[in-house]
């Protein structure tokens, strides 16, 4: 814990263009460069060789844990196993937040997990409220529910004005992922 920061908020970044996740993964690598540690928990997601797996294993004072299956959910009929990856997801980041062993907590792509209704909007506001003083949360991810961007204290939208996918470009490794 790095004393030089006081009181931790809450960070919201959503929209449909490039950049959430990213801009989540970027304020970790400057927190950490000024002594404060981080703990980023990724939702929706797993098996994928994201980039950030490799290099946050590579910075002091942070964790990255993913909780999800490598295939997309179905929003209309999510499967069991999803729900049970958000749920064991949501009760990691409410240890990690309330140990208040870390200064920074990332919630990545919990906006599209609660959209997607695999989590209680009410439990996790709670969780994010209830949090230590010093610890700051930041949840990416599309669709941010109004209760969230009601909660938060920053927020920033990402608007789509060009993606290289709509020229076919597909993902690149080390840029999407
Ligand atoms: P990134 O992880 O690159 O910061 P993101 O978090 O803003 O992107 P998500 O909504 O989480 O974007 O998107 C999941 C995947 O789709 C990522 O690989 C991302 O790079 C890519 N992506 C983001 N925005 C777009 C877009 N407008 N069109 C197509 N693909 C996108
Ligand atoms: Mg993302």
């Amino acid at each position: 814990m790095n004393d030089g920061k006081k009181k931790g908020l809450v960070q919201v970044y959503t929209g449909d263009g490039k950049g959430k996740t990213t801009a989540a993964l970027g304020l970790v690598l400057r927190a950490v460069g000024k002594g404060h540690s981080a703990f980023i928990i990724q939702f929706m997601k797993g098996k994928i060789n994201y980039g950030e797996l490799e290099s946050c294993g590579e910075l002091t004072n942070t964790e990255i844990e993913q909780y999800g299956r490598a295939d997309f959910v179905d929003k209309e009929n999510p499967a069991q196993v999803d729900i049970n990856f958000a749920e064991e997801g949501f009760q990691r980041a409410k240890e990690v937040i309330s140990s208040g062993d870390y200064d920074i907590v990332v919630l990545d792509e919990m906006n599209i997990t609660l959209d997607y209704e695999l989590l209680d909007k009410e439990k996790v506001i709670e969780a994010i409220e209830d949090r230590p003083e010093h610890v700051e949360v930041v949840l990416t991810g599309r669709y941010a529910p109004s209760s969230i961007i009601d909660a938060a204290d920053l927020v920033s939208v990402i608007s789509e004005v060009k993606h290289p996918f709509r020229d076919g470009i597909e993902a690149r490794e080390g840029i999407e992922y």
